[in-house]
């Protein structure tokens, strides 16, 4: 971090702008709206910066800067087109420790004027230390069409009743969840829409239920296959809400990353001397977590309902009346397809797709194989790499061609995506050929043969 972003008190206190043109005036706006007394000294000033100026108790001096003019200052913007001007000024600021800003020079600054989108009280500062102003603006311009303009107004509504919501939950987790229940339910949106008596009435009423019970949830969370820009939003949302995360071995550091940084963190997939923790275990944390009042959120790999014994963490949950609630994410198949350019249904070749595990109980072959050999289908198996021979295997056995295209995609969607295409007779031997890495997702049927046509274009 290149500079240590701050929110500056200037309400009332002296600040200098040395320069008199559109930047300075544009400067001295800002300072103003903060609540600044501005002096202003150049030789020439403009005569709507003289006027705002001076609406806020300031004074405009018309004449050439002087370290004098330094005396009481709190701020100081050099605002000049005269270089030695602006080096003058930041020099004598800089040896009375005064902080100043050098417009357009950030080498001369000691402090710099980040973008700024203002909610009042909200404040959002975007700054790229300099480096791209552009760049910045447009995150700008993209921050701004995110945050609805009444967004003040919430902030000002939370604030009042700060107080109360301390006063009646004692639990600092417990007044965070009350707070983003209200600020992203229905509460919140009266408020926007400037409804705010009603707001006021159903907040007292969700304040009163609230202070008799003190229970927690648990969010199901699909992480997706890796990349973590293909998460959703309300699990990001979640996350950063989470007061405890369990996460499994599939979800990668960069998800789990993205997590509230003070939650705390489990990984039941290495737990204990790199032992995953017995599924029953985690059935029980989850409900254990959940009754002490904390926010649970249980991180999956891929969706939690396809092959992610989601359904078994529920069961038990539901048993103790626990809340919980799912979001799906996208399952290893959709993810590694898509990444790999072989769409999993077509026109021409596929019209519909089968997930299926690969997980072959003693190496034996309770699959249904002959429906697994249906023609315009694509199969695509789960944990299929230690049975690999033996799926394909048994596929031609079955009467699938030798030559069916099958893929074996290699950590689909993170930066280590390998795909690998052979066809059912020679992919045994072929994959000997390879170092591979879990997880791995095998992809059986006549699509895989678009990969070499379409990977050019969805290579990530
Ligand atoms: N719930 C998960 C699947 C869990 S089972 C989902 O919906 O994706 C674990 C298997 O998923 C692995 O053995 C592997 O076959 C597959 N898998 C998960 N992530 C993968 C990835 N990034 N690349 C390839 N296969 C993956």
């Amino acid at each position: 971090m290149k500079y240590l972003p701050l929110f500056f008190d200037i309400q009332a206190k002296h600040c200098l702008v040395v320069g008199g043109g559109s930047v300075a005036l544009r400067k001295a706006t800002m300072l103003n709206k903060a609540g600044a007394i501005i002096t202003v000294v150049a030789p020439q000033i403009q005569d709507d910066l003289k006027v705002l100026v001076e609406s806020g108790a300031g004074q405009a001096i018309t004449g050439n800067y002087m370290s004098d003019y330094l005396g009481g200052m709190s701020l100081v913007i050099a605002a000049t087109d005269d270089l030695c001007v602006n080096e003058q000024v930041a020099g004598d600021a800089k040896a009375r420790l005064l902080p100043v800003n050098v417009v357009d020079n950030p080498a001369l600054c000691s402090f710099i004027l980040p973008s700024i989108i203002d909610r009042s009280p909200i404040m959002i500062a975007v700054s790229s230390g300099g480096g791209s102003p552009v760049l910045t603006r447009l995150l700008r311009a993209r921050i701004e069409t995110m945050i609805p303009s009444a967004y003040g107004q919430l902030a000002l509504f939370a604030a009042g009743l700060r107080q109360r919501v301390k006063d009646t939950i004692e639990s600092e987790s417990g007044r965070r969840r009350f707070w983003e229940r209200i600020i992203e339910g229905p509460i919140a949106e009266k408020v926007l829409t400037g409804n705010i008596e009603q707001a006021q009435s159903m907040f007292d009423e969700a304040l009163n239920e609230r202070s008799q019970k003190s229970q927690g949830d648990v969010a199901l969370i699909g992480a997706g296959p890796g990349d973590p820009d293909l998460l959703t939003f309300k699990a990001l949302r979640l996350l950063q809400s989470a007061d405890i995360v369990l996460y499994d071995r599939l979800v990668s550091d960069a998800i789990v990353g993205l997590a509230r940084k003070d939650a705390e963190f489990i990984n039941v997939g290495k737990a204990r001397s790199n032992h995953t923790v017995p599924q029953g275990e985690i059935n029980q944390l989850l409900v254990d977590y959940a009754k002490q009042g904390l926010r649970v959120v249980r991180l999956k790999g891929g969706d939690p309902f396809i092959f992610g014994r989601g359904g078994e963490e529920i069961e038990l949950l539901a048993e103790n009346n626990i809340p919980f609630q799912i979001v799906p994410g996208i399952t290893a198949a959709a993810g590694c397809a898509a990444y790999s350019g072989i769409p999993l249904t077509h026109r021409d070749y596929a019209q519909s797709v089968r997930f299926v595990t690969g997980h072959l109980k003693n190496n034996s072959c309770d699959l249904p194989w002959q429906e697994l050999v249906a023609p315009a289908q694509t199969v695509v198996f789960y944990m299929g790499l230690m049975g690999l021979n033996t799926i394909c295997q048994k596929l031609m056995e079955h009467g699938r061609a030798p030559s069916t295209p099958i893929a074996l995609i290699q950590k689909g969607t993170t930066p280590d995506h390998k795909v690998l295409v052979s066809d059912l007779e020679s992919m045994p031997d072929e994959v000997l050929k390879h170092s591979i890495k879990a997880p791995t997702l095998i992809i059986v049927g006549e699509v895989v043969s678009l990969q070499s046509k379409l990977q050019w274009f969805t290579a990530q």
